[in-house]
């Protein structure tokens, strides 16, 4: 299995526009984050799930040679998860396929009332062809398969917002969340690599901040984690510098781009 981690940046990304900030300006290629989405495919060029349509799925769909998106996977439906929906209308084009999204029913409900050219025919609608997409509701009881990998999606609180996790095999992926049900917990068992939100030092309504994330590994004892949704408050040197003395378990930031065997 291969996960591509196509971005890492908070709604805004990293740097800022207008901002001048130490991390906005840096030159350190890590410290540049699109916002969050993840690619996951049984094997390189296989194919795979799109976790999100961030608003940047143009241009991490390019840098990343992806050409085949077999399904959508939303974790919930805030501006910077779900915006990139109408890209998904290339690999309609290259794959001749209408795409499966998925989603609990509030976020399936969602993205029919904000999105509903791309789902309710409409013959008066001249030119730019909408996207060819089907809304599919998932409970975090079901779960999925893609070749090989068996997709477990679990129920995250984001403040007081249902949100879906997903595990893969022996990988799982927790973006915008500040609560995990002890249901999602036992099912978060015997990681090898675990991805967890961690916006920033300071604490947040609706997100871990990076303490609370490494609580939250220490927890879960995954092999090793990842940290993604980072602000611009978070500098990749120096915080990946105070992760490496924080916890046994490996941690790191995570970083667009970063990909991973498992
Ligand atoms: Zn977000
Ligand atoms: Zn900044
Ligand atoms: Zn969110």
């Amino acid at each position: 299995m291969r996960v591509t981690v196509l971005g890492t940046g908070t709604s805004t990304g990293v740097p800022i526009p207008g901002c001048s900030c130490g991390v906005c300006s840096s030159e350190e290629p890590r410290n540049k984050r699109l916002r969050c989405s993840i690619f996951v495919e049984d094997q390189k060029g296989s194919g795979g799930v799109l976790v999100d349509t961030s608003p940047d799925l143009r241009i991490q769909a390019l840098r990343s040679g992806i050409t085949d998106v077999k399904a959508v996977l939303y974790t919930h439906t805030h501006a910077d998860h779900v915006h990139g929906i109408d890209d998904l209308r290339s690999f309609n084009f290259i794959n001749k396929r209408s795409i499966p999204l998925y989603g609990l029913p509030e976020h399936t409900d969602e993205l029919l009332r904000k999105f509903s050219y791309c789902f309710i025919k409409n013959t008066a609608y001249e030119g730019g062809a909408p996207p060819q997409l089907e809304l599919k509701n998932l409970e975090p009881a079901e779960t999925l398969s893609l070749d090989s990998i068996e997709i477990v999606p679990l129920l995250l609180h984001h403040g007081s917002a249902r949100v879906l996790g997903y595990r893969f095999n022996s990988f799982a992926y927790l973006t915008d969340c500040s609560h995990i049900p002890e249901e999602s917990g036992a099912k978060l068992r015997e990681l090898d690599v675990l991805i967890i939100d961690g916006l920033r030092e300071r604490p947040h309504k609706t997100h871990f901040n990076i303490e609370q994330a490494i609580e939250q590994i220490e927890i879960l004892r995954p092999g090793r984690a990842y940290l993604t949704h980072m602000s611009h408050e978070v500098d990749y040197e120096t915080t990946n510098t105070m992760l490496a003395q924080a916890s046994s378990i490996p941690i790191e930031l995570a970083y667009d781009g970063l990909t991973l065997d498992l």
